[in-house]
């Protein structure tokens, strides 16, 4: 049975910034909580550019890559899974599909690279207008503080979102090997002290029915991108995104 939640719950985009408007005039504190991979930016271009990369850098290692850079022609053969966007480019050696994954990894997984994201559409206009409604904007990511915190401060900076200023806060997780959902999980618990939750933002089914149960008063969207293949299914009564238009 769908039921319905709190008075307060603001309904869609422009009901979290009034919702957060009328919160701010009362002098109330509120969240707004934003993952980065697959919400706020898609990450095909970070892959398709390292993998191009590497098909150049390394072209008689990686002969099959390097070959379907010829015929590439659109972002839809990049899949969450690199071995799917291996195989849909016509790479079938095991040996070039090793050491293709290990350049990948240490390129996807580092500072420097993140900056070949694309935020969604909407995405930063829509971000600025919560921070400016007098939400406290929260970057809650996956990415880990050793090797990609510098990096994720540099895109949204890059790009014009709200970081580093009031109102602002990124969370990252300190090791990289944490389990994504036990990670936010648990971060929840510490959010949930700072005010009151607005509106959450997700890719991740998991995270996203996570989120939705620790705070159900908040308007709970997914975003439809890319995510993790044997998902669960989405609970009800969160609202499905394609962009932040
Ligand atoms: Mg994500």
């Amino acid at each position: 049975m769908k039921i319905t939640k709190q008075k307060t719950k603001a309904a869609g985009l422009a009901g979290v910034i009034k919702f957060v408007e009328k919160r701010t005039a009362e002098k109330s504190s509120t969240l707004a909580i934003f993952d980065l991979d697959g919400t706020l930016f898609d990450n095909r271009t970070r892959t398709i550019f390292i993998l191009r990369e590497i098909s150049e850098k390394f072209d008689s290692r990686v002969p099959a890559l390097a070959a379907a850079f010829c015929k590439f022609r659109n972002l839809s053969i990049v899949d969450y899974s690199l071995d799917v966007t291996l195989a849909r480019l016509g790479v079938k050696a095991r040996l070039e599909i090793e050491f293709i994954k290990q350049e990948w990894a240490k390129r996807f997984f580092s500072d420097e690279y993140q900056k070949y994201d694309m935020p969604l559409p909407g995405a930063k206009a829509y971000v600025e207008r919560v921070h400016k409604a007098g939400a406290t904007v929260i970057y809650l990511t996956g990415r880990d503080v050793g090797r990609m915190l510098v990096g994720t401060t540099e895109v949204l900076r890059l790009y014009g979102f709200p970081v580093g200023v009031a109102g602002t806060m990124t969370i990252v997780k300190k090791e990289f090997e944490q389990d994504d959902e036990i990670f936010k999980k648990e971060v929840s618990e510490y959010i949930d002290r700072l005010g009151e939750v607005a509106a959450v933002f997700e890719n991740e089914p998991a995270n996203s029915n996570i989120l939705h149960a620790r705070f159900p008063a908040a308007a709970s969207f997914f975003v439809e991108t890319q995510h993790r293949p044997g998902a669960p299914a989405l609970a009800a009564g969160i609202t499905r995104l394609k962009d932040f238009k």
